[in-house]
């Protein structure tokens, strides 16, 4: 620990008077820190933002900006978790309160006794030390955290949204829809023939089908749309502010896109090539809520089936 933080210590030195920059710098840079320096307010506060110090030694006596007002500022600044130690020329209980009050967090009084100095230091650097690890673990915790999130609203194999994101979003779109009196539609796709394709080549083949059918939704709606898996072999689309006219453009789109699309094998299908069928929903024209709008996209697309598939039913 000790050692750690010697190694990985920049120390600032603030004073107007270079000789007892010298003699701090001695001091700690015979311990083995790193030690930059500062003649005024404004230099310190600069290199405290561009050098990131663990820790600076600030005057309290400098001409123009003090101590006080220096450290005031850095604290209500982005180096707030710099330590800071106030040096003071007399040991003055009311510097001191002043020092607490612009958020200093240690002192020690002029002329320098160096093993107090060093001993303040190391003590102060030990909690920075402590602080930096817990920022980065907190920051480890955020991202896992960012992750899990995404994790719980996606898809493993295709990356889609899944099944419950699809039905949360297109709750909150319909609710949006009401509000603003907008259209939203809901398309529900459905692969033709995918058993036969599974049966033929085998589920890994299969799951290349759904990967590549995933991209071409994914790469043909707008970033405002929603693309999910809405089940083992079916998907569904949310096109947000989109009648019913909209929505059959984008679904024809996409048949055509998965019909000339050169899927492996898809000659052994039985009619031909790998085709998908689609059923629209349009809110309010044919449904108020979620499952009122999903049933009709599905009945829709059971009619796409029944009439021979690698169709999108709209009606
Ligand atoms: P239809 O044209 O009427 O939709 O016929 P179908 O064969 O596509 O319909 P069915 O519901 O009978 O078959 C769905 C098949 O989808 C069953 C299964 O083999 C396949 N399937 C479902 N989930 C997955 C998956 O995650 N990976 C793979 N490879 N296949 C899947
Ligand atoms: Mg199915
Ligand atoms: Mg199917």
């Amino acid at each position: 620990m000790e050692n750690v933080s010697v190694r990985n210590s920049k120390i600032l030195v603030v004073d107007d008077v270079p000789i007892n920059i010298k003699l701090q710098k001695t001091y700690l840079s015979a311990v083995g820190y790193e030690v930059i320096d500062a003649k005024d307010g404004l230099e310190a506060l600069l290199k405290a933002r561009k050098e990131k110090p663990d820790l600076i030694l600030l005057d309290v006596m400098m001409p123009k900006m003090n101590g006080f007002q220096v450290c005031q500022k850095l604290k209500n600044g982005d180096n707030q978790f710099i330590p800071i130690i106030m040096v003071t020329a007399l040991n003055e209980i009311e510097d001191k309160i002043k020092g607490i009050e612009a958020g200093a967090d240690d002192f020690i009084c002029k002329p320098f006794n160096k093993l107090e100095l060093l001993a303040r230091v190391k003590s102060l650097l030990r909690i920075k030390h402590l602080h930096d690890k817990l920022e980065e673990k907190v920051k480890e915790l955020e991202e896992a955290h960012k992750q899990l999130r995404k994790l719980a609203i996606t898809d493993g194999l295709t990356g889609l949204y899944n099944f419950r994101y699809f039905k949360d979003q297109l709750s909150q779109e319909l609710n949006r829809g009401r509000r603003h009196k907008l259209r939203v539609s809901v398309v529900i796709i459905d692969i033709d023939y995918f058993k036969h394709y599974n049966d033929t080549h085998g589920h890994p083949a299969g799951n290349i089908v759904l990967k590549t059918i995933a991209n071409l939704l994914r790469g043909n709606i707008r970033n405002i749309d929603i693309a999910a898996r809405y089940g083992g072999e079916e998907f569904s689309l949310i096109l947000v502010e989109s009648d019913k006219k909209a929505a059959g453009i984008v679904a024809h789109k996409i048949k055509k896109l998965v019909e000339d699309y050169p899927f492996s094998y898809q000659e052994t299908q039985p009619n031909g090539k790998l085709t998908i069928s689609m059923g629209v929903a349009t809110f309010p024209d044919d449904g108020f809520d979620p499952d009122e709008l999903v049933n009709v996209a599905d009945k829709r697309l059971y009619k796409a089936k029944e009439n021979g598939r690698n169709l999108v039913i709209m009606e």
